[in-house]
């Protein structure tokens, strides 16, 4: 019996410690008053501005420029001027050498990145501390690696570049975003012109500081900040590649967009992650892998283990022990080094959980919140489990994109399929079983781009990640993820 077992009776209280609050220093960050956009080596002055605040005070943090199709237009000639240089002619073992110089200052700056990416997005310092910042850096290091071996990678095929990478990332994972986007662009010899999300766009601007220290040649990456305009704009410049991460509608959009127009285009989207537990699973660690699945980066994960599939005999044992564990996580101020849910991106994301999660309610679902103390300021949303769903609720099928766990059940391995597949998407799914037979089993029917076996979220650049259906097309990491940004030309 597990000392949690033991101490299963007890009544639920938010945590049985009083943590001393462990706030890291923003001392570490200088934040300028106003930026502009970085294109062809240099800030260009933003023509308009627009505010980004701190999700988790509303506390304004700085003016940021509002891209216009003209600043996407001068970047995109920047990135072409780039690349007809010097740039896509570099040997690939120079271009390597860049990757790795990014990856060490990215290392060495990690603390300031990972202040300023709490302060702007929400997220806990510990999350991007250890997940963001060192994924980070690892993307560029693997992608250095590749960088001068692109003829071992695709063998008997003349790998060349493809040209200007219009990139489009989100709010969820900033840097992370633009890691995953920009190493494998620049390891093939691309240059680029990148678009962070309206809400997040800090890093990003450190990032230009990076590339400066680095002494990357001007133009090969330029950063556009703005709004959705300002993307729809990046889509219309004529660039040779697109990679957008972002909703599976705005995805849509673009595909629309581009269709005809030889554009190559990697979409990366949505997704309703099942995240299947079996009665022979390890319990306790699989109530860590689902508080992992749907809690970490407060549910603001394309991959989130956002709908839970128990087998009925351990139903009520995953639940009391998942309410448990609920009771002793932290929602709290972001830099605070013991907090382990932070805020909600934005004033819109969490309208978009309120009504999602009342529409739960309406529809008959029984709610459960984790009793926590919410801050009066900024955007927060308590972790949340339904029980009682029907698959076609609302809650079951969308992506809430927010801290709320939908749980259902199951007997057989074929109805765990079965249902796990009723969604229109297919990024992510999990499974927890002690045999290694239906962990095979499982993956083959599954219908997602990625398979967690007894574990959830876990990521590594040497692993490729995407979808399929609404979740989108292409790879990104390993060596799938280079595919994307060469012209592989024919078989030799
Ligand atoms: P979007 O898809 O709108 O945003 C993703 C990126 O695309 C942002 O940089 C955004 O800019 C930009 N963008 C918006 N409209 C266009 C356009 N017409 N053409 C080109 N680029 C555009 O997601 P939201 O931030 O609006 O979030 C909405 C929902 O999408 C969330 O609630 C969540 O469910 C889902 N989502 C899924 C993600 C995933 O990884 N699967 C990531 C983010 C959101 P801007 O930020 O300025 O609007």
């Amino acid at each position: 019996m597990t000392d949690l077992d033991r101490r299963a009776d007890r009544e639920l209280v938010p945590s049985g410690w009083d943590y001393a609050p462990a706030p890291e220093s923003r001392e570490v960050v200088r934040l300028e008053p106003r930026y502009g956009h970085w294109i062809g080596g240099e800030w260009v002055e933003a023509t308009e501005v627009y505010e980004t605040v701190s999700p988790a005070s509303e506390e304004p943090l700085a003016e940021v420029g509002l891209g216009t199709a003209a600043d996407v237009e001068s970047a995109v000639a920047a990135a072409r001027a780039a690349f007809d240089g010097e740039w896509s002619r570099l040997p690939g073992s120079e271009r390597a050498k860049y990757l790795f110089r990014i990856a060490r200052i990215l290392q060495e700056r990690s603390r300031e990145l990972a202040v300023l990416e709490s302060l702007d997005g929400g997220k806990p310092i510990k999350e991007s501390r250890d997940v963001d910042l060192p994924l980070a850096a690892a993307h560029f290091f693997y992608y250095a690696g590749w960088a001068d071996k692109l003829e071992y990678a695709f063998p008997n095929r003349r790998p060349r570049p493809v040209g200007v990478a219009g990139q489009i990332i989100p709010w969820n994972f900033p840097l992370l975003m633009l890691a995953w986007k920009v190493a494998p662009a620049l390891a093939c010899g691309n240059t680029v012109v990148l678009k962070p999300a309206e809400t997040t766009p800090l890093t990003a601007l450190l990032f230009c500081d990076v590339l400066r220290q680095a002494e990357l040649p001007a133009g090969v990456v330029n950063i556009v900040t703005g709004d959705g305009a300002t993307g729809a704009a990046l889509i219309d410049a004529g660039v040779d590649k697109i990679a957008f991460t972002g909703s599976t509608e705005v995805g849509k959009a673009i595909q629309r967009r581009l269709a005809g127009t030889g554009t190559k285009l990697t979409l990366e989207l949505g997704g309703k992650a099942a995240n299947v537990v079996f009665d022979d699973a390890p319990l306790d660690q699989a109530v860590e892998g689902i508080v992992n699945g749907i809690y970490f980066n407060q549910g603001h994960v394309c991959c989130a283990g956002s709908r839970l599939f128990v087998q009925e005999s351990v139903y009520e044992d995953v639940l009391r022990k998942l309410k448990r564990r609920m009771g002793t996580l932290r929602v709290g101020d972001p830099l605070d080094k013991n907090t382990d849910v932070g805020a909600i991106n934005s004033r819109a994301q969490l309208e978009k959980i309120e009504e999602l999660v009342a529409s739960g309610r309406d529809e008959g679902a029984e709610i459960y919140q984790a009793p926590c103390r919410l801050p009066e300021r900024g955007y927060w949303f308590a972790p949340t489990v339904f029980t009682n769903v029907a698959q076609s609720y609302r809650i079951a099928q969308e992506e809430i994109f927010g801290p709320v766990l939908s749980v259902l059940t199951f007997r057989t391995p074929e109805e765990a399929i079965e249902k796990a597949n009723n969604t229109p998407y297919g990024l992510s799914a999990g499974v927890w079983t002690e045999k290694g037979s239906r962990i095979l089993w499982m993956a083959q029917r599954l219908r997602a781009g990625v398979i967690w076996a007894n574990t959830y979220n876990r990521f590594d650049p040497a692993s490729p990640f995407g979808g399929y259906r609404e979740s989108g097309f292409g790879r990104e990491g390993g060596r799938h993820g280079l595919e994307p940004y060469l012209d592989l030309g024919g078989a030799e």
